[in-house]
Parts: C-alpha cells; sequence; structure tokens
C-alpha cells in the first residue's frame, strides 16, 4: 500500500492532553491511516516530510467564531493561527434560511478554507418563526419554533445558540429556553449560551438559567467572562457553581478568548427601552435626558470613556474619550447623537487579567477566537497562537499538552465532532505540523488584521493546504453535519 502522505519523527501531542510521544504519522484519502510508534519501519508514501524537531498537533477547533463562508471563504485569519474547524451559528444568530439543507448545500459548493459546523440561532429561529420580539409566544409561535429547529437538527447543526443579551432573545423567559433544550436533547445536540448577563452583580443568575437548560441537553457558556469582576477568588467562586452542577449529573463546558477586552455591537451600551423595536428617534425626543443620564451611568460603570475602542465606521481606532474631545461635547452626547445604538461596533476594557487566566485555566473551559476575518479586534487573528505563545511559553500557566487540548479534543468531544479533535488511527486527517517557539501573533488593538504565524505545515482533510511556510491557494474545507445515531 502507497500512503498520500507520511510524516516522520514528528512529537505526537494527540489532543487529549496526554504527554507527547514520538510516531511516524500515515495519511491516505482525508484520513489518519496510522499512527506507528515504531519510527524504524519504513513505509511508501507519494511524499514524506521530515517533522524531527516538530510538534505535530490536530488542527485546532474554534468553539465560537464568526463570519459568512460565501463572502469569505478563505478564512485566512483562522488558517493563520492553525484553526482547522470553525462553529459558526452563534450568539444565537445563524443563517436566516427556512432550509437549513441548502445553506450547508451552498457551504460546500462555495469550498470554504476550513471546515464548518453550524448551530441553529435561537434569535432567528424566532424572527423565522413570527415569534420576534413577543415575550411569551403563543402556542403557534412554539410549534414553529419547535419545527424550525427539529429540522435544523436533523439538517446536521450540532445545537442550538442563544444570544440573551440580544434581541430579540433578551425577550425570551427561562420557560421557552427549556422547552427549546428539550428537543436539543432529543437530537443530543449541544446549547451554547451569550448569556443573559455577564456583569460581576448578575452573572451567578444568568449561569442558572443555563444550568436549568441542562437538565435537558448538555449547555456551554460562551465566551466566560466577568464584566467588571476582580481576582482569582471570583473565578473559583463561578467554577465552583458549573463543578456543583456537574456533580448533579449536568454537563456543562465553557469557551473564552485570551484578551481582557470585549468586542460588540455599540447597542450593548444601550438599554432595551431604546432598541429595536422601539424607534430610536421618537426615544431620544421623548426621553432624552434619561438616556443620557443611562448612557453616562453605563459608561462610568464600565471603566470609563478611555476604556471603549471603536472598531467601526467613522471614529475606528478612537476611544470614546478622544472622540469627546475632538468633538467638544459629553461621551454620553456621542454616544446618544453621534454614534447611537446600531452606529458601530466597540472594544470593551472590562475584564480583569487575574481572573480572566483563573478561567482559562478550569480542564472544562476550550478556547475561541469571537472573531471573524473582518472584526476589528485581535481575537480574530491571534487567540490560538496567543495561547501557545504566552499562555504555554511566556507565563508557563499551563502545559503546551493540555492547551493543544483545550483547542482540540475538548472543543470536539464538546461539540460532539467524533472524527476530528485527535490524532487517531482513523479519524479524519485535520493536522499541523510546527515549532511552538516560532509561533507568533501579530495583532494588536490598534492594528488588528495581522496573521498569525509559524504553523509550518497545516493539513485538512489530508491535504497540504500549507507548507514550508507558504499557503497554497486551495481551500479544502467542507461542510460538517452531525448525524445523531
Ligand atoms: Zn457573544
Amino acid at each position: 500500500m502507497t500512503y498520500d502522505l507520511l510524516i516522520t519523527n514528528a512529537s505526537v501531542i494527540d489532543g487529549t492532553g496526554k504527554p507527547a510521544y514520538k510516531a511516524n504519522i500515515l495519511i491516505k484519502d482525508d484520513t489518519i491511516a496510522l499512527v506507528e510508534r515504531d519510527t524504524t519501519i519504513s513505509y511508501s508514501a507519494t511524499k514524506t516530510i521530515d517533522a524531527h524537531g516538530l510538534v505535530l498537533t490536530p488542527g485546532f477547533i474554534d468553539a465560537h467564531a464568526h463570519g459568512d463562508p460565501m463572502e469569505t471563504p478563505e478564512f485566512r485569519n483562522f488558517l493563520s493561527m492553525g484553526i482547522t474547524t470553525i462553529c459558526l451559528g452563534q450568539d444565537g444568530f445563524s443563517p436566516e434560511h427556512k432550509n437549513v439543507r441548502n445553506w450547508m448545500d451552498s457551504v460546500d459548493a462555495v469550498k470554504p478554507a476550513v471546515n464548518i459546523v453550524l448551530f441553529a440561532g435561537h434569535n432567528t429561529i424566532r424572527m423565522l418563526s413570527g415569534t420576534k420580539y413577543k415575550p411569551i409566544p403563543t402556542e403557534k409561535d412554539f410549534s414553529e419554533m419547535e419545527e424550525l429547529l427539529t429540522d435544523a437538527m436533523d439538517a446536521g447543526c450540532y445545537g442550538m445558540t442563544t444570544g440573551l443579551e440580544y434581541n430579540p432573545g433578551y425577550y425570551s423567559k427561562s420557560a421557552e429556553l427549556e422547552r427549546l433544550a428539550k428537543i436539543v436533547g432529543s437530537k443530543k445536540g449541544l446549547i451554547m449560551s451569550h448569556m443573559r448577563n455577564e456583569n460581576n452583580e448578575t452573572i451567578e443568575s444568568a449561569i442558572d438559567e443555563l444550568l436549568a437548560q441542562g437538565q435537558y441537553c448538555p449547555v456551554h457558556v460562551s465566551h466566560i467572562k466577568v464584566v467588571y469582576g476582580k481576582g482569582k477568588e471570583r473565578a473559583e467562586e463561578l467554577l465552583e457553581r458549573l463543578n456543583i452542577a456537574r456533580k448533579k449529573g449536568i454537563k456543562v463546558t465553557a469557551d473564552f478568548y485570551p484578551y481582557t477586552a470585549s468586542y460588540t455591537s455599540i447597542e450593548i451600551l444601550f438599554p432595551d427601552w431604546a432598541k429595536k423595536p422601539h424607534n430610536y428617534d421618537e426615544i431620544v425626543k421623548s426621553r432624552g435626558e434619561e438616556l443620557r443620564n443611562f448612557l453616562k451611568q453605563k459608561i462610568i460603570h464600565r471603566n470609563g470613556p478611555e476604556a471603549t475602542l471603536i472598531g467601526t465606521g467613522p471614529y475606528r481606532g478612537k476611544t470614546l474619550a478622544q472622540i469627546a474631545t475632538e468633538l467638544k461635547k459629553p461621551f454620553e452626547e456621542v454616544l446618544m447623537n453621534d454614534i447611537g445604538p446600531y452606529g458601530a461596533y466597540g472594544a470593551y476594557f472590562i475584564m480583569d487579567e487575574e481572573l480572566q487566566e483563573a478561567l482559562l485555566k478550569d480542564p472544562y473551559v476550550m478556547l475561541c477566537t469571537d472573531g471573524s476575518p473582518s472584526m476589528n479586534h485581535p481575537r480574530s487573528f491571534g487567540s490560538f497562537a496567543k495561547m501557545i505563545e504566552t499562555f504555554v511559553l511566556k507565563k508557563q500557566i499551563m502545559t503546551l499538552e493540555e492547551a493543544v487540548r483545550k483547542m482540540t479534543g475538548l472543543t470536539a468531544e464538546t461539540i460532539g465532532l467524533q472524527d476530528r479533535g485527535k490524532i487517531q488511527t482513523g479519524l479524519k486527517a485535520d493536522i499541523l505540523v510546527f515549532n511552538p517557539s516560532e509561533v507568533k501573533e501579530h495583532t494588536t488593538y490598534e492594528n488588528p488584521q495581522q496573521l498569525s504565524t509559524g504553523f509550518n505545515y497545516i493539513i485538512i482533510n489530508g491535504k497540504l493546504v500549507k507548507e514550508n511556510n507558504q499557503f497554497y491557494n486551495k481551500r479544502e474545507g467542507k461542510m460538517l453535519r452531525k448525524t445523531v445515531n
């Protein structure tokens, strides 16, 4: 038998967290045909890569990503940091198509550069079903939502996401979410949640709301963080809450992006009464004073106008404090009149490094980017490189084996990707070969769109897409569909 690819003398970090071992890896078609620990045996292969002195890991899996495969199928931002699979449909928002199968087929037709996992978005289901902003769905709304969710799961979605800080998910009650969780559970799926609230004062109740859905299906905290929270002990309190739930039989995990500024639509600063479906101009006229005060308090609470960096539009690259000085008016006026709830995206410096690092170290927490090819936040371009460069090598807060597990095996197991995320005979050949000390992030808050470097070889579905640090112009990813058996 002649194999397609032989990678010799690699130091294999297999994605399970176990210590690295020497092996030769053989690939045939899209599959890891053999993991041979006896490196003295010779095999015939069309192509051989000498990986002496390099590590070999599964391709990284991004638990929470954004982007449209039809618009940016290259996904070079992800690929350049070793990501070979991304999970889309996040924060409650999935492609707005009643027929999810058609969308999946069009992803395959465009041939994305990375594999795509899709979750059905609860907010999108609310809009498509006609439930929209109703706090209590009618029985007819429920059956529409249940039908859409069932159909999405049958098409191959890996579960449902919620985005309860966004509209219209904001309007939904816990009972609705638990009812939908039953469907997700019956299809062996996972609920990933951008929870109702991530603030220090209220995060416990948001976690408890998610854990209640956990009696019906596994649940997962998206981009776990404590806004305004401080210190390692605060992280431990929350992690203990999750541990107690686990002891009661609830499956709960979380993902994490390794930066202390969040990034989202500026709407997150505005009160719900000023957002859709309300008419913003009317609100400014009738409740302007109240809104001005609300925004002022909100920004002061969020570490002040210096801690909000605008990422899009005419004020891109400036903090709210800088814009206020330039326009010679108070920052709350700038927000209310010059930007508005849908006028920009921003980076918000609202997290504590010590607290966040304690969250990252937890064995049930995996890595994500929460980024996209166009998002002006370093997490879009650097997260997975930073994991190795900063957390493993510079700060040494975890081993490389553990970091790789958080970027591969743990994630695959959590989302139910049975044939990826580990180096094992018979699994799909998504593989990276690299020297950890050469992995670098180059992105910054000021100049975010800089690709990471250092992954010498990238293999997706058995095909080399990067060799000797050179990308080939070919896309080898595909739509991954969940099969329930
Ligand atoms: Zn989110």
